[in-house]
Parts: C-alpha cells; sequence; structure tokens
C-alpha cells in the first residue's frame, strides 16, 4: 500500500489537484455567502448554495499543529519527515493536512508562516508547504 495514495480527481476538486500547473493554490469559496471551504464540493456547507467555485489565494498559509514521523511508510521516503496541519491565509477556517518540505524538524514551530510548493506526481501536483523566508530576516 503505497504512503501517499494519490487522490481521485473529480470535476469539483481539479481545481485543487491542478492548480499547480500554473502553481496557483485554489480553495473553493461560496459566491453567495463568501465562506471558504475544503474539500470542494458542489454545494456550500454554510447556505447550501450550488454557486461555489475555486478561487486563487496567495498560497500562504500558518501552522497549525504538526508531527515528525521518523517511519519509511515506503522504500523511496526520506525520514524524518514533518507532516502538518496549516490553515490558509486567505481562506479563513480552511485547514489542510500537508507535509512541510525544506526545513529541519527541529525548526517547525506552531505559528510558522508557509508557503505552498507543488510536488508533481503524474497528473497532478500535491500542495506541500515551506517555510517563507522573508527578505528582512535574510538579511
Ligand atoms: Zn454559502
Amino acid at each position: 500500500m503505497s504512503f501517499q495514495p494519490l487522490p481521485d480527481v473529480t470535476d469539483d476538486s481539479a481545481a485543487f489537484w491542478q492548480g499547480g500547473v500554473d502553481g496557483v493554490l485554489r480553495i473553493h469559496r461560496c459566491r453567495q455567502c463568501s465562506t471558504w471551504f475544503h474539500p470542494p464540493t458542489p454545494v456550500c456547507p454554510e447556505c447550501l448554495s450550488m454557486d461555489v467555485g475555486p478561487e486563487a489565494t496567495s498560497g500562504r498559509a500558518t501552522v497549525q499543529g504538526f508531527s515528525v514521523n521518523m517511519q519509511p511508510w515506503a522504500p523511496d521516503m526520506e525520514v524524518p519527515y514533518v507532516v502538518a496541519v496549516v490553515s490558509v491565509t486567505d481562506a479563513p477556517g480552511v485547514q489542510l493536512t500537508t507535509r512541510l518540505v525544506d526545513v529541519s524538524p527541529d525548526a517547525v514551530t506552531v505559528g510558522m508562516l508557509v508557503e505552498v510548493i507543488f510536488q508533481h506526481v503524474d497528473d497532478i501536483y500535491l500542495p506541500l508547504f515551506r517555510p517563507v523566508i522573508e527578505p528582512s530576516e535574510a538579511s
């Protein structure tokens, strides 16, 4: 069994899984009540409107919680790796379970600002996140 089974891409979720084509993290939003929601569905969970669709976000998010995995579930997996729940900055209420990359597990903190980076696998783009390096911090 694969550690990271590829998701089924449906009409509703295509924008999410294939947003990496142009590097944009797209989250579903209701055009009636402006609620952002995930996973994408054809009906708004708030007001049951069907006037919903994917909207572009900045791709930035904040780490809400994380765990460090030491177990290589597949032969080609590098360990340790960090599984995190992040809240999408532009989409209040939306949290994604994802993997953090380009960061030492020791350096991950709750509240850390991260940005999306897409891993292209077959015909989908897995949204992973890496720390945002602000220009002011780099100097
Ligand atoms: Zn709604």
